[in-house]
């Protein structure tokens, strides 16, 4: 996956945040380092020389990138369920189940609906919708970095 539309600017809705308590602001602070890259996972690490390998240390079965950190690892496959689901089904609402299929069948499109929903403004049209998209896809964020955050302080312990 290229990385081209990982780039944040000032423009990226994370930055949109209607609601600014500082829970908010911190879901915001996460989702906008998982944007761009700084965000740091075991596949960027072991470019670095910062860890020994860049398998995922929560499953220890493949890379830890982005989308395995998004969409695959099993470990944090009950906290994705969990908020991925109602994403999922708001944008049916709004588009129906054969659009949805037809347009988010990649896995690469997958992450460019929680990275930038913007991407999709075509099939999304509605700037309410892509609002709404993007303050569910920073909470899946922010929940899948804290799961993981906890999961990794375990296995320090
Ligand atoms: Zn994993």
């Amino acid at each position: 996956m290229d990385s081209e539309h990982l780039l944040v600017g000032k423009n990226h809705p994370v930055w949109t945040i209607f609601d600014k308590t500082k829970a908010e602001v911190r879901k915001a602070i996460i989702k906008a380092r998982i944007v761009s890259g700084t965000f740091i996972l075991n596949s960027d690490r072991a470019k670095f020389n910062q860890a020994p390998s860049s398998v995922c240390q929560l499953c220890n079965l493949s890379e830890e990138n982005i989308s395995h950190f998004l969409l695959e690892c099993p470990i944090l496959s009950n906290t994705r369920i969990t908020y991925f689901q109602p994403i999922k089904t708001y944008v049916t609402e709004h588009i129906t189940a054969e659009v949805w299929h037809s347009v988010f069948q990649s896995k690469s499109n997958i992450i460019r609906l929680i990275i930038d929903c913007r991407h999709f403004s075509q099939t999304l049209r509605d700037d309410k919708i892509m609002n709404m998209i993007e303050t569910k896809t920073r909470e899946m964020c922010y929940k899948l970095y804290i799961k993981r955050l906890k999961l990794l302080e375990a296995m320090d312990g």
